[in-house]
C-alpha cells in the first residue's frame, strides 16, 4: 500500500486570521503534513495575516509552536520543519481598515505563482470587507480563489446577501465555501461505497431502508465561546451545514460524473426535497444543566434566561420517490456522553424469517459510517453462530475500517483540512458548497427557528454526560425505533 500524492502548482496562500484558533489547530498542521508528504511544491508561499503588530520572525515562532502542539512528534523533524517555515511569511493587515493592504498588493504583484488563494479564517463580519478590498485592489485575477469558513450567513437573508456580494465580485468557480465534514475520508468513502459498487444502490431506497440516523455528539460545552454560541445555537451551528450535508450524501441520486456541478446539483435536489417540519413533536431542543464538575449552559453563556439550544434532534423527510416513508433522524449536541459522529443506515427486517422459531434474530442489517473517532465503515450482518449446537443466529460485523490498515503500512489518515486545502489549489470544488446549496439549507432551517421564536419555545434541560433530553428518545419511540447509543 502506498500513499498517492498528487502534486499541485506553486501557490500563494494568504491566510486571514493566521494567529487564530482554527489556523493554529488545523490549517498550519494541515499545510505541514502536505509539505512533509511532498505535495506542497517548493515554490509555494503561505502568508499569514492578522492585525497584530509582529515581525516575520515572531510569527514564525507562533507557527513553530503550533507545529509542536498539534503535529504528532514522529512527523516532526528539524530539517522538514526548517524548510516548511522557510515557505511561511507574515503581513500585518487590518481586514476592516486600511492598514497593510498596499503591502500585500506589492507582495502579490511581484509573484508569478500560478495559483493565488485567500483563506478567510476570520469572523464572518470580515468576509465582505475582505472580498471588497481584494476586488478593488485588482489582486483577484484569473488565478484567484476565495475560501470562506463557516458560518455562511446567520439565516437565509444574510446568506443571500453574502452570496450576492461575493458573486458581484467573483465568479462562483472562484468561491470555496468550506464544510470540513465533506473533507473527511469516511464521508468520501460513503460516495465510493454507494457509487463504485453495485451492491448497495439497488437497496438504497424506501423499499429496503427503514430509516437513517445522523448523530454528531460532542463532550465539550460552549466554554470560551459562550457569547458567540448563544447568538447561534445548535441548529444554525451544526444542523444547517454539517448534518444537512451528510444527509445529502446519503440521500442524493448518483451524479452523472464525479465533478463539482454534477455532485452539487444532486445535493441541491435533496435539500429542495426536504419536507417542511410542521409538527412541533418532530423537533426537540435541549440545553445542558450543570454537572457535578461542569457549569450549566446558562452559566457559560452568562445569560440566565437564554433560550438558545445546545442540543437538537429532529425528524426530517426527503419527499421524493426514493425516500418516501423513510425518516432521517438528525441529532447533535454539546456536553453529551462521548464525542462521536456517525451515520447509521438501518435496513428493514427480512420479510420472513425461516429461523424465527429456533432462535432470536439479532436484528436487521445496519450500515454504520463512523466519522469520528475510529473513522470507518461497518456493516452489521447476521450469521450462524459457529460451532455445534444447532442453528443459532448471531450478529457479525463486516469491518471496513481502514485506519488500522493504514497504520500497519506506516500511513496515516489525513485530516479533512489537508484534503480541502489541496483541493482549493487544484481548483476542485466538488467537496465545497455552492451558493444555492447553502441558501436551500437555510430555507429549510429558517421556518423551524422562526416557529421556536414565535412560540417562545424553551429548550428541555438535560444532564451533562447523557444522550440529551428524554424527549429526544421519545422522538424515535413514537415511531417504534431507538437511537443508537452515543459511545
Ligand atoms: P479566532 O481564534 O478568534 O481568530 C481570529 C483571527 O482573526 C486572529 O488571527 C485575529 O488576529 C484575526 N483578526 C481579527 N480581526 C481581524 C482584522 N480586522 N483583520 C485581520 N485579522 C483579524 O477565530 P477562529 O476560531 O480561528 O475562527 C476563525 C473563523 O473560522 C471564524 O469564522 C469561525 O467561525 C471559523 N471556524 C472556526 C473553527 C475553529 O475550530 N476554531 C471551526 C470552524 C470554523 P488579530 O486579533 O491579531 O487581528
Amino acid at each position: 500500500m502506498v500513499a498517492h500524492v498528487v502534486p499541485v502548482d506553486p501557490f500563494d496562500l494568504i491566510v486571514f486570521g493566521a494567529t487564530g484558533d482554527l489556523a493554529r489547530r488545523k490549517l498550519i498542521p494541515a499545510l505541514y503534513h502536505r509539505f512533509r508528504d511532498g505535495q506542497m511544491p517548493d515554490g509555494a508561499r503561505v502568508v499569514g495575516v492578522a492585525r497584530s503588530d509582529m515581525g516575520e520572525e515572531e510569527y514564525l515562532r507562533t507557527v513553530d509552536s503550533a507545529l509542536t502542539e498539534f503535529v504528532e512528534p514522529e512527523r516532526l523533524d528539524p530539517e522538514t520543519r526548517r524548510r516548511f517555515l522557510s515557505c511561511m511569511g507574515y503581513q500585518q493587515i487590518d481586514a476592516g481598515g486600511e492598514l497593510g493592504w498596499e503591502m500585500l498588493k506589492t507582495r502579490l504583484d511581484a509573484s508569478d505563482r500560478p495559483v493565488r488563494a485567500f483563506y478567510l479564517s476570520v469572523a464572518p463580519h470580515l468576509f465582505e470587507p475582505i472580498a471588497a478590498r481584494t476586488h478593488a485592489l485588482g489582486i483577484a485575477d484569473e488565478r484567484f480563489r476565495l475560501v470562506v469558513e463557516k458560518p455562511f450567513g446567520h439565516d437565509l437573508a444574510t446568506a443571500r446577501a453574502l452570496n450576492r456580494s461575493l458573486s458581484a465580485r467573483f465568479p462562483e468557480t472562484q468561491i470555496y465555501r468550506i464544510d470540513h465534514y465533506l473533507g473527511k475520508e469516511t464521508v468520501q468513502n460513503l460516495m465510493a461505497l454507494r457509487f463504485a459498487n453495485t451492491l448497495f444502490e439497488p437497496l438504497w431506497n424506501g423499499h429496503h431502508i427503514d430509516h437513517v440516523q445522523i448523530t454528531v455528539a460532542e463532550t465539550v460545552g460552549i466554554t470560551g465561546r459562550g457569547q458567540y454560541y448563544d447568538g447561534v445555537g445548535a441548529m444554525r451551528d451544526m444542523v444547517q451545514n454539517h448534518l444537512l450535508q451528510l444527509l445529502c450524501l446519503v440521500a442524493m441520486e448518483p451524479p452523472a460524473r464525479f465533478d463539482p456541478d454534477a455532485v452539487r446539483d444532486e445535493k441541491l435536489k435533496v435539500l429542495r426535497s426536504l419536507a417542511p417540519v410542521t409538527d412541533p413533536l418532530h423537533v426537540v431542543r435541549g440545553q445542558y444543566r450543570c454537572g457535578s464538575r461542569t457549569p450549566s449552559y446558562h452559566d457559560e453563556a452568562e445569560r440566565p434566561d437564554s433560550r438558545t439550544e445546545s442540543f437538537v434532534a429532529l425528524r426530517a423527510e426527503v419527499s421524493n420517490w426514493r425516500w418516501a416513508g423513510v425518516p432521517f433522524y438528525l441529532r447533535t449536541g454539546k456536553r453529551l456522553r462521548s464525542r462521536m459522529s456517525e451515520i447509521v443506515v438501518q435496513f428493514k427486517e427480512a420479510p420472513h424469517s425461516i429461523f424465527r422459531s429456533r432462535s432470536r434474530h439479532p436484528g436487521p442489517n445496519v450500515l454504520c459510517i463512523r466519522l469520528q473517532p475510529n473513522e470507518g465503515i461497518k456493516l452489521g450482518l447476521t450469521i450462524k453462530d459457529p460451532g455445534p449446537g444447532g442453528m443459532r443466529l448471531a450478529p457479525a460485523e463486516l469491518d471496513m475500517t481502514f485506519d488500522a490498515t493504514l497504520r500497519e503500512h506506516g500511513l496515516r489518515m489525513p485530516d479533512a483540512y489537508e484534503r480541502l486545502v489541496m483541493d482549493v489549489m487544484r481548483g476542485d470544488q466538488t467537496l465545497f458548497m455552492r451558493g444555492d446549496e447553502v441558501e436551500a439549507a437555510w430555507a429549510w432551517v429558517d421556518p423551524i427557528i422562526a416557529d421556536w421564536e414565535d412560540r417562545k419555545d424553551r429548550p428541555h434541560p438535560y444532564d451533562p454526560g447523557s444522550s440529551g433530553p428524554e424527549d429526544a428518545l421519545m422522538l424515535l419511540h413514537r415511531d417504534r425505533r431507538r437511537w443508537r447509543e452515543i459511545e
